[in-house]
């Protein structure tokens, strides 16, 4: 069989495998908890469900605009400028399938071949691998004061004539990070004077704790949005836990959003009419639902946080927002390829690991679950790894020994 260059870059994911594995051994009947999910367990909000049913009911289920129907993008208009505080005309938005598509068509939009992009580790699994797909180049800046919070000085340094693009991703996935407004300012600021493309992926920019605020990008660029290289990506994904309608956005100058618009007319043509229905009814509904989700998950972090607190060895930093945290398991497993697979043969807890996010030593948790899941999780991890834990754990309604410490 030929398969392109291109596509045997692509690595697998080793989530897949991961979960290819959990879902097994739960089809034999093992109670497996699944702290790797990244979807709330909540319903989706009834006036998305009302919007999106109408819409069928009235058979008329034909292709939209490519780039979104108007009255979706004059709600995503209105979310922007109540959110934002930042007032963009329709012509400045594209509706796609998925924030996922919205970052793939703007790295197709930008980028010529062996063209750079910074990609701040640790980092959403899918962009250097959307990078590498569109021939560009993923360039990893990795803190190099061993922290998780990106540091202006390590992308100077990594920035070349060939950097066309930043991805800045905050609140962060994997590490739940809101990043300080100082480096939002700074990387607009930079990026602003040296042309680069700032892409902003905001999917997690209301899921955020203890009153914090993630920084609005708009606030510290000085060019107007049709002068700007800066992009917005959002959706109702993470917003309303909406991840199976597969609604996302980019909010970008016109020129951009045309192009944009030019590719995904010869990809997908436009994103699913019902789909569509479903975004404008969440974001014309009451909101509410994002603030009830918002507290479920605020309170879904303070267990875990607890959990892993008292987890020797393992250190972690309090996550500002998303549903993931990202604890060092060092202590334990220098490799998290390995540590994972551990936990999930002899605790059944699915974990992620940091070397996907490109950082080893660490695994994603996600506090998207149950309470119940969190706390047993945790526990069965705890057995599995710390030799100061008990060595007995129900698991189920089975009994076991640990015999490995
Ligand atoms: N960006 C980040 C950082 C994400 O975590 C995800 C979803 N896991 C996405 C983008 C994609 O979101 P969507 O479901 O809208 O494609």
């Amino acid at each position: 069989m030929s398969i392109s260059y291109i596509a045997k870059s692509i690595a697998e994911s080793p989530t897949l495998k991961l979960n290819e594995e959990a879902q097994l051994l739960s089809e034999r009947g093992e109670p497996v908890i699944h702290l790797g999910i990244g979807e709330p367990k909540n319903k989706a909000p009834i006036s998305a469900i009302l919007s999106s049913a109408a819409k069928l009911n009235s058979a008329s289920i034909k292709y939209s605009p490519t780039d979104g129907i108007l009255s979706l993008k004059k709600a995503i208009v209105r979310y922007t400028e109540e959110n934002y505080d930042k007032v963009v005309e329709p012509e400045n938005v594209i509706v796609s399938s998925g924030a996922k598509q919205a970052i793939f068509n703007v790295l197709y939009a930008i980028l010529n071949p062996q063209d750079q992009v910074i990609i701040l580790a640790p980092y959403w699994v899918s962009y250097p691998e959307m990078v590498k797909m569109v021939n560009g180049v993923p360039v990893i800046v990795t803190p190099e004061d061993g922290g998780l919070h990106p540091r202006m000085a390590d992308i100077i340094e990594a920035v070349s004539p060939y950097t066309k693009a930043i991805i800045v991703n905050s609140p962060n996935n994997p590490s739940g990070l809101v990043f300080s407004e100082d480096f939002v300012r700074e990387v607009v600021e930079f990026c602003e004077r040296k042309g680069i493309y700032v892409i902003m992926d905001d999917i997690y920019h209301k899921l955020v704790f203890n009153g914090k605020k993630a920084a609005s990008c708009y606030r510290f660029a000085k060019r107007g949005i049709e002068e700007s290289r800066l992009i917005v990506i959002n959706g109702v994904s993470k917003l309303y836990g909406m991840t199976g309608f597969r609604i996302g956005w980019a909010i970008a100058q016109r020129k951009l959003v045309e192009v944009m618009t030019n590719i995904q007319a010869q990809t997908t043509s436009c994103a699913s009419v019902i789909l569509q229905a479903a975004a404008e009814g969440a974001l014309t509904g009451l909101q509410s639902v994002v603030e009830s989700l918002r507290l479920t998950i605020e309170n879904n972090r303070d267990i875990m946080i607890e959990e892993l607190d008292s987890f020797n060895g393992v250190k972690v930093t309090k996550p500002d927002g998303t549903f993931y945290c990202f604890p060092d398991f060092r202590a334990y497993n220098m490799n998290s390829v390995e540590l994972s697979e551990f936990l999930l043969k002899k605790a059944l807890v699915v974990t992620v690991p940091g070397k996907e996010f490109g950082m080893e030593g660490f695994l994603r948790l996600s506090y998207a679950g149950s309470v119940k899941d969190i706390t047993e999780g945790i526990a069965r991890m705890k057995w599995a790894l710390d030799p100061e834990s008990p060595n007995e754990i129900y698991v189920g309604d089975r009994k076991m020994m640990r015999d490995w410490l």
